[in-house]
């Protein structure tokens, strides 16, 4: 009789076995429909002896499947994929395959999706939430969930419209085919450097073999263009390439560039797509057919039917690190998929990570370098202002020097930036006469003060109040001030000191649509702004040749608390966006403005010796035995309750095992010791590098039991400290 090992779409199951009858043909790999109690689950097959069952049922008792759907079984490379990143990243294996299955919606066997759009027709009767609705919906369409977010209306309110006329359903088809990129489509003629660069990446493709190439050129040095290259190859050669970027925001400059590169644009695959384009996407990747995707970081664990390269931009960047749910690091991912699928790796960054580095020293990675901006262009120079010998007058934080080179920028016509990383009005809102500060209720966290929307919100949850009147405590009205500049308080003291400069404000409270994101670069681009004020949206990925002037209005900011990164991750993000000047034929200048104008970062940033910095940054690491030389884990115990979550964090800690070369610390509150209502208690694990953490872990860890109410889960190589 025939069985198959079959690992369901449910975290909590371990794979279970059912009986094949005649009528079904499945393979490794296969996508079947099983039944479990009452109900009726989606799984894969999988070869047994890669994933043992811990309930060993006879073949008297096994159930049969109930279907195999029509769709391509996931590959063995994928499926190699799923076990590693569930034996690193200690996750369970359905966990990380609900990714690859992508919400399950994949599986709809449907051809089609019902979608709604407006008619045009305006009802007899309007409400202001029919005329939100209608006002905010314009062009787009979409399910009626997805609808009624766009216009942030109830589902009832759409359901209302569609009956009164105003809004009807169209069927857009799952099949319909995406154009083919043309590899010569615009080819550019590359320097002699960049054409030698191009040269070893498109042979590796053609070669297929698993190599990891670090694509290390400075900001303007055309990275993309060179990597381009390899993706035309592998289009030449008929097969499928994906490229990772670290956020949704560049997605959309990234397809425009491709377009013209390639005269059609890539798949894209994020978390804004509407399920008809989802389910198109991941079919057309299944299928081979989808030849180029840009993706966010689950466009990793998507079913290419044939993977000939995976590009990482923008590869230090620490939001590739996912931090919920199943937490992995996907630029390592991604060199994993690459070894699975035997294809090439390319790393692209102009401020690669210590890791990175590291891997490179040792032999691992293989780095290719663009030492020089493309086109004649220069690197900005940078300076750094001391707050202390020029402070800027009483509740302002832009610095004399900064304010007199904004002048001459402007003056001259051009463009001019201000970086700063934080969102909203002001960080912290405070009683002068009682002390009182606004902190979330449900997270350990400021509520931080947004004008723009006249709300306190909590960037952690988003919880979101009123901008309340008086202080609760005290009960003083008008004695409650902001504390600290948030991005929208630096674009006031913009327009108060240049009332006739044209302004735009990026963040992702003002732009939080690719469509947004095409305007304001259609704006820059038309020279009808003169000053940019923006947080780390702002800092990768914009070519604006006529902006030459950036301003860092607080330096120091990541700088404090004793985070692990917190100097790298400084250096990285001042280098990209002091990047964006100067890019064209006019030279950049970056202002830096700080406290600590002799603290090793910012000093290596005026030097511009990057060499220097990354030297000392990997030496501190390694006395410290901090990545990428030893190794770190957190386990993370959080309830609801306080108490249980202690207790449990307390169990583990007493059970901590007793291993040469590992330490175990705390337990103690976790950084962010409330978040979401729930209480959080922390466990480091500290490692020298050559030990098997997660085989400790899981041993440890499999041996107790806590309340059903208290979530433990481990963070492998965490990043917030
Ligand atoms: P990076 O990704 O390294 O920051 P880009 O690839 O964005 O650099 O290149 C910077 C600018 O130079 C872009 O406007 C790009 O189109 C242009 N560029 C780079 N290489 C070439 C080339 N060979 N021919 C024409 N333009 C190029
Ligand atoms: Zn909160």
């Amino acid at each position: 009789m025939a069985r198959a090992r079959v690992l369901l779409l449910n975290p909590a199951l371990g794979p279970l076995d059912y009986r094949v009858d005649r009528e079904h043909a499945v393979e490794p790999g296969s996508i079947v429909l099983a039944p479990l109690g009452p109900r009726q689950l989606a799984g894969v097959v999988w070869e047994p002896e890669r994933m043992p069952s811990d309930a060993e049922v006879g073949d008297n008792r096994l159930r049969p499947l109930l279907g195999v759907y029509d769709l391509p079984p996931l590959g063995a490379p994928l499926r190699r994929l799923i076990e590693w990143t569930s034996d690193y990243y200690l996750s369970p294996p359905a966990a990380v395959l609900r990714m690859a299955l992508s919400s399950a919606s994949a599986l709809d066997a449907s051809r089609t999706v019902t979608e709604y759009r407006l008619t045009g027709r305006v009802p007899d009767r309007m409400t202001p939430m029919r005329t939100q609705a209608l006002e905010r919906i314009g062009e787009r369409q979409g399910l009626v969930r997805e609808l009624a977010t766009i216009a942030d209306v109830s589902d009832a309110v759409i359901r209302g419209l569609v009956k009164a006329g105003a809004i009807e359903a169209v069927e857009v088809s799952v099949e319909d085919p995406y154009p083919r990129p043309d590899p010569a489509f615009a080819r550019p003629t590359l320097s002699a450097e960049q054409a030698q660069v191009a040269g070893t990446l498109a042979g590796a493709v053609s070669a297929r073999g698993f190599q990891t190439f670090l694509l290390d050129g400075v900001t303007g040095s055309g990275k993309t263009e060179v990597y381009f290259e390899a993706v035309a190859r592998a289009l030449d050669e008929g097969g499928q390439t994906l490229v990772l970027l670290p956020e949704i925001a560049l997605t959309e400059p990234f397809l425009r560039r491709f377009e013209g590169r390639f005269g059609h644009q890539p798949v894209a695959w994020h978390s804004g797509l509407r399920q008809s384009q989802r389910r198109r996407a991941w079919r057309a990747i299944a299928s081979g057919e989808a030849k180029v995707t840009v993706g966010a970081r689950s466009a990793l664990f998507l079913p290419y039917r044939d993977l000939r390269l995976i590009v990482v931009d923008e590869a230090h960047e620490t939001s590739f690190k996912q931090e919920d749910g199943v937490t992995y690091h996907a630029r390592d991912v991604a060199v994993m998929r690459g070894n699975f699928e035997g294809c090439p790796v390319i790393l692209a960054s102009a401020t690669p990570a210590i890791e990175t580095r590291h891997q490179v020293a040792i032999g691992r990675y293989r780095e290719l370098k663009l030492p020089d901006r493309f086109g004649g262009a220069t690197l900005p120079d940078i300076a750094a202002i001391d707050l202390t010998a020029h402070p800027p007058s009483r509740q302002h934080w832009i610095a004399p020097p900064l304010v007199r080179a904004m002048e001459e920028t402007i003056a001259r016509g051009e463009q001019a930036l201000l970086f700063l990383n934080r969102r909203g009005y002001a960080p912290l809102t405070l009683c002068r006469t009682c002390g009182h500060r606004f902190q979330c209720p449900n997270c350990t966290a400021w509520m931080v003060e947004h004008r723009l929307i006249r709300r306190l919100q909590c960037h952690h949850c988003g919880h979101v109040m009123p901008p309340p009147a008086e202080c609760p405590e005290c009960h003083e009205a008008d004695s409650l001030v902001a504390c600290g500049p948030g991005v929208e308080r630096i674009a006031d003291e913009v327009a108060e000191l240049f009332p006739d400069a044209r302004t735009a404000l990026v963040t992702s409270d003002t732009m939080w649509s690719p469509a947004k994101a095409a305007e304001f670069v259609g704006r820059m681009e038309a020279r009808e702004i003169d000053i940019v004020i923006g947080t780390q949206l702002i800092t990768k990925g914009y070519h604006f040749p006529e902006l030459t002037l950036v301003g860092v209005i607080d330096a120091d900011l990541g700088l404090a608390g004793g985070d692990l990164r917190a100097a790298e991750r400084t250096f990285q993000q001042i280098m990209q966006v002091a990047g964006r000047a100067g890019r064209g034929e006019k030279p950049g200048h970056v202002m830096i403005q700080t406290h600590g104008p002799s603290h090793p970062v910012i000093k290596a940033l005026v030097a511009g010796d990057a060499a220097a910095f990354y030297a000392a940054e990997t030496e501190a690491r390694r006395d410290a035995n901090a990545p990428p030389f030893g190794r770190y884990a957190a386990i993370i115990i959080s309830a609801e309750d306080q108490r249980q979550a202690a207790e449990t964090a307390t169990l583990i800690g007493r059970t901590a095992p007793r291993i040469e070369g590992m330490a175990v610390y705390g337990p103690a509150p976790a950084p962010m010791a409330m978040l979401r209502g729930r209480h959080r208690q922390r466990l480091l694990v500290h490692a020298v590098r050559a030990l098997d953490v997660q085989s400790a872990i899981r041993e440890w860890l499999g041996g107790l039991e806590w309340p059903r109410s208290v979530r433990v889960s481990v963070d492998v190589d965490p990043y917030s400290f």
